[in-house]
């Protein structure tokens, strides 16, 4: 059975503990892939399959800017894929 004591110093661990992790993750860095990681990505991609949902994503991102004014109409977004790194040029679907 947990005591009132035991509940507030396993609060009091948690608290440490995200305090330690917060200092943690302000040291992330990145590093570039190795080249072998880069072409097991590139093979990943499938292609127009793959590219669909990222277009799709850009379409709804794209006309979502267009709405709020932010951008024009005749506007287009290119987006890279991140397996493969190809650029593909979206172009909104709203008309007016
Ligand atoms: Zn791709």
């Amino acid at each position: 059975m947990l005591s009132r004591r035991n509940i507030l110093l396993g609060a009091a661990a948690g608290t440490s503990l995200l305090a330690v992790g917060g200092v943690r993750a302000m040291a992330l860095s990145s590093e570039p892939m190795a080249p072998s990681d880069l072409k097991a990505f590139a093979l990943s991609c499938s292609g127009e399959a793959s590219h669909r949902q990222l277009v799709a994503d850009a379409k709804w991102l794209l006309d979502a800017e267009i709405k709020r004014g932010v951008k024009k109409a005749a506007d287009s977004e290119v987006v890279v894929c991140p397996l493969c790194h190809c650029s593909i040029q979206v172009t909104p679907d709203i008309s007016f």
